[in-house]
């Protein structure tokens, strides 16, 4: 496959699902352009477009891999900026509320704990490095203007200098989907159903100075028994010998506003780990916030038709409930899909509307697992808004045995970190052996 395509893609938004597509597309287009509406800092830092990134950010061992494949090296070259390994799950002290701690097994899996920065700007790197790939900052996509034949993107920078160019494709990464939402006003086509779940989840977060946390594990986290609390507490470390500790809450109540505070909450937790761990230490930066009301799958992948060139990807087109730390992964998962599809169907008439095609045909049932999984545990809490997904009684008498097979067969709990880590398809716990071990420890079973 080369360059057959088109002549260029545009990708609105430089954050994970971005720089991810951008990769993906570059061997099959003349240029890639990321159209970025603010100013990147040059060294690893936070920055505004993307408030979530001070608060912790998992990269699961699933989203490693796919961003490896991608661009060889980035694995290497984020240990190298300092990300901390950390084996899955001899080095995670993972506290539930039916069964205690989770075994400290080595399942086999490594992954990399670093800042949401350090993770963006390694991979920002990586992309910058491919010579067709061009990342245009301070270019805020205001439009995409339709057209029979390629999309025009109209763009302005900071003083309102307008621009526009043209694209066979068009990747919308800019996070909420306005630009493709905007784009079907226009044309008064249906706008997509969507899926919200309303999980009103705040997160009060501390960074830790090196060296103060002495701990056997690397990462813990604490959950709540949802009939009785909706506090959950986690650690985990970042570059730099620093932590990261978070309390985040379902259903946004009051949430700490100062340290003290803090503590008392993690004193609360269904065990005092987090709070054993931390309670000697004050945080250099003080605390931040952020509060996310609802998960939402927006389904474009439903529409029968989508403006011919148009890709939504990411949280545009699908925003999980960030507790369970799939979002980047997802993301870094559906590049991968979309390389996987570009070789496919280089060959094709019409290779744009093949590769839009075979997109929105595969992504809905590659997010439904990561959806599931999330928001099957979302339902537990009383406070959460929606509706319930079908199965649900099912899906939470299979976790219950689930979770007993976990701690007592080594082989589930191996297929489970890895379904976790979003490696492997939930259908790995579904296969005729694993099904068998899983329903051994149902409770109806054992009566
Ligand atoms: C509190 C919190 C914690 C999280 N924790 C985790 C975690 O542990 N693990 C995990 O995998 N995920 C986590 N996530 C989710 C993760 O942040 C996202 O899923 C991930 O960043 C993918 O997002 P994206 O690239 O689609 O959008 P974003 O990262 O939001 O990037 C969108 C980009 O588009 C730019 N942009 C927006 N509009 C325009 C425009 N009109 N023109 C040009 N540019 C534009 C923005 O400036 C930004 O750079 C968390 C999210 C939150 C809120």
């Amino acid at each position: 496959m080369s360059r057959q395509f088109g002549q260029r893609a545009v990708v609105i938004g430089a954050g994970m699902g971005g720089l991810s597509a951008a990769g993906a597309l570059a061997s099959a287009f003349r240029e890639v352009i990321i159209l970025e509406r603010e100013a990147l800092p040059a060294s690893v830092m936070s920055r505004a477009g993307v408030p979530q990134d001070r608060h912790p950010h998992l990269l699961l061992a699933g989203g490693l891999q796919a961003l490896d494949s991608l661009f060889p090296g980035y694995e290497r070259d984020l240990a190298d900026a300092g990300a901390v390994p950390v084996n899955a799950f001899k080095d995670i002290q993972y506290e539930r509320p039916d069964v205690g701690a989770l075994p400290r097994r080595d399942c086999g899996t490594t992954l990399l704990c670093a800042s949401r920065p350090l993770i963006e700007h390694t991979l920002r790197r990586k992309v910058m490095a491919i010579a067709n790939i061009k990342l245009q900052t301070q270019s805020r996509v205001t439009e995409i203007v339709p057209a029979a034949s390629r999309p025009l993107v109209k763009f302005e920078n900071d003083a309102g200098v307008g621009a526009a160019i043209e694209a066979d494709l068009v990747v919308d990464a800019s996070g909420r989907g306005a630009p493709t939402l905007g784009l079907l006003d226009v044309l008064g086509w249906e706008k997509p159903q969507e899926t919200a779940v309303g999980v009103d989840i705040s997160y009060t977060t501390a960074v830790l100075r090196p060296g103060n946390v002495s701990s056997d594990w690397k990462i813990l986290v604490t959950l709540p028994d949802p009939a009785t609390s909706a506090t959950s507490g986690l650690i985990i470390p970042l570059e730099g010998g620093r932590w990261i500790t978070s309390i985040s809450h379902h259903g946004a109540p009051d949430r700490p506003k100062t340290w003290e505070e803090f503590l008392a909450v993690a004193r609360q937790l269904k065990t005092p780990a987090i709070y054993n761990a931390i309670y000697k230490l004050l945080p250099p930066g003080g605390l931040r916030h952020f509060v996310l009301d609802e998960s939402r799958w927006r389904h474009f992948e439903r529409l029968e038709r989508l403006p011919r060139g148009i890709l939504p990807v990411a949280d545009s087109l699908c925003r999980f409930n960030p507790v369970y730390g799939q979002g980047m992964t997802v993301a870094a998962r559906e590049a991968k899909l979309l390389r996987g599809i570009l070789d496919r169907v280089a060959g094709e008439a019409d290779p744009i509307e093949a590769l839009q095609a075979a997109f929105m045909s595969e992504v809905g049932a590659f997010l439904q697992a990561p959806w599931n999984m999330g928001v099957n545990a979302d339902f537990a809490y009383p406070t959460t808004r929606g509706e319930r997904p079908e199965h649900y009684e099912e899906s939470r008498q299979f976790e219950a045995a689930l979770f007993r097979a976990v701690v007592a067969d080594p082989v589930v709990q191996r297929a489970f970190s890895d379904v976790l880590q979003l490696m492997e398809p939930f259908e790995l716990l579904n296969e005729p052996d694993m099904r068998r071990r899983i329903e051994a420890h149902s409770l109806a079973q054992n009566a």
